[in-house]
């Protein structure tokens, strides 16, 4: 057993940061995330991403041939970008086309290097809200995502869970095992984190198997700094949640242990 030591402001970072209209996005000290180019886009060099988040997009497409029929729209947005957008979009479209589909700024998921737009390859590319449809390469990269640790952020019929309009084209690198879990739970993320509280670390962990691999996922509620014992004979790690603790989880074996 290993101890740690959780400090409160590392709830606002890791891959399962909750940053929507309720929860701002708290940028670190140096003002950004650790952002990565897309490898094997160079040809694309406005497009970044967490590196985490990159690595994953990028065994994915590979795996799928998906760069023959799919662009990367919109990565990573610094606030003042993202306030540019807002702006833009207020001229251009009014209102109420805005606040559906364009994050306030300070609450956008862009902010995080977390999140990407994803478009089917065509002439013309809609930046804010392309098309990425349900059938060929673009339903190719539905079917896998998951398994890479991404999830459609904005799906349907969850419009006032996530304070979002319908945004089939907007993915969010969450991880594994919990873009798994989410998909075969049908939460959207905001649901998610609240669903994880039944779950309180050091008493019942959510178990979730795949492919040989048993993965146990519990909440940690922090107000304040707290030292805490963590197994560290396997993987684990921890994720902040941008709200109010952390999500802590540990890989095991099926078999043992
Ligand atoms: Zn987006």
């Amino acid at each position: 057993m290993k101890k740690l030591v959780l400090q409160k402001e590392e709830i606002y970072s890791g891959s399962l940061i909750l940053v929507n209209r309720t929860y701002a996005y708290k940028e670190n000290r140096s003002g950004f995330p650790e952002l990565s180019l897309l490898p094997g886009l160079e040809e694309e060099p406005e497009i970044l991403l967490q590196r985490r988040a990159a690595v994953l997009l990028l065994y994915l497409m590979d795996k799928i041939n998906g760069w023959q029929g799919i662009v990367p729209v919109s990565g990573w947005r610094s606030l003042r970008e993202q306030e540019e957008i807002w702006d833009s979009s207020l001229k251009e479209n009014g209102r109420k086309f805005t606040e559906t589909y364009v994050a306030v700024p300070g609450h956008s998921e862009h902010q995080t290097g977390l999140a990407i737009d994803l478009g089917r390859k065509q002439d013309s590319v809609d930046f804010i809200r392309p098309e990425f449809p349900y059938t060929g390469i673009c339903g190719v990269f539905r079917e896998r995502a998951a398994e890479y640790g991404f999830i459609e952020r904005y799906p349907e019929g969850k419009e006032a869970v996530t304070g979002i309009g319908y945004e089939p084209w907007h993915f969010r690198y969450v991880g594994v095992p919990h873009a798994g879990i989410m998909e075969r739970e049908g939460l959207t993320l905001e649901e998610y984190i609240d669903f994880l509280r039944q779950f309180p670390y050091g008493e019942r962990p959510y178990r979730y198997c795949r492919e040989g691999q048993e993965f146990l996922v519990s909440y940690l509620e922090l107000s304040e700094a707290i030292t805490i014992e963590i197994d560290d004979s396997h993987p684990y790690w921890i994720s902040g949640n941008n709200a109010d603790g952390f999500v802590i989880t540990q890989e095991r074996s099926r078999h043992g242990y």
